[in-house]
């Protein structure tokens, strides 16, 4: 049985309007760290990226950051994680990210952080891989986006199995019982 080794962190690279998004962030690279696993992430120290990179880093978790040349200085990527990609474009970076991870966890973000969670649904909806996703509903803010999805599925542009595909998760505390649990 495959161990979880690896978590893909996708988040927002602003903070967000509400201190409970960077709370959570916090609380989830600690929770990595102290499960000893490694944090794969877009490398930026900015937003939601740098609390979690941060907190997990400082409690001594391992980091692998993935980030394109050009996105370098705007997101302030961070030189001293344990390994360091930098990729050409946006889509080898998902890629990079995608390939390292054994779970896909999504903090609150904005459009970066919708293109890369229906990135992963919509490659585990054709089949190409089963690794789990993890939806963190903090403060309810990715309601809306459980709802346009339950919305495409009853209008009949996907089919109802769709709405496994993530599991949605209430705060970290729910999502460490669910990530110990995840691969055995
Ligand atoms: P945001 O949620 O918009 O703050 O973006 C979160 C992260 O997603 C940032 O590191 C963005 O650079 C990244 N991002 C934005 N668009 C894309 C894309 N098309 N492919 C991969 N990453 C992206």
């Amino acid at each position: 049985m495959t161990q979880l080794r690896s978590v893909c962190v996708f988040c927002g690279s602003r903070p967000g309007g509400h201190p409970a998004y960077a709370d959570e962030a916090r609380a989830l690279g600690a929770l990595i760290a102290a499960e000893g696993w490694r944090l794969v992430y877009g490398a930026g120290d900015v937003g939601l990226m740098g609390e979690v990179a941060r907190s997990a880093q400082g409690a001594g978790a391992r980091t692998l950051g993935v980030i394109p040349t050009h996105l370098m200085a705007r997101e302030q990527g961070r030189r001293d994680l344990t390994t360091l990609v930098i990729t050409e474009d946006m889509h080898e970076r998902k890629k990079v990210m995608f390939m390292n991870s054994d779970a896909i966890i999504v903090l609150p973000g904005g459009a970066g952080t919708l293109d890369e969670f229906f990135e992963v649904l919509t490659w585990r909806q054709i089949g190409l891989h089963r690794k789990p996703i993890y939806v963190l509903n903090t403060n309810g803010y990715w309601t809306p986006l459980i709802a346009l999805v339950d919305h495409v599925i009853d209008q009949g542009f996907a089919e109802a199995p769709m709405r496994s595909y993530a599991t949605v998760v209430d705060d970290v505390a729910a999502l460490a019982l669910r990530l110990r649990g995840a691969l055995g």
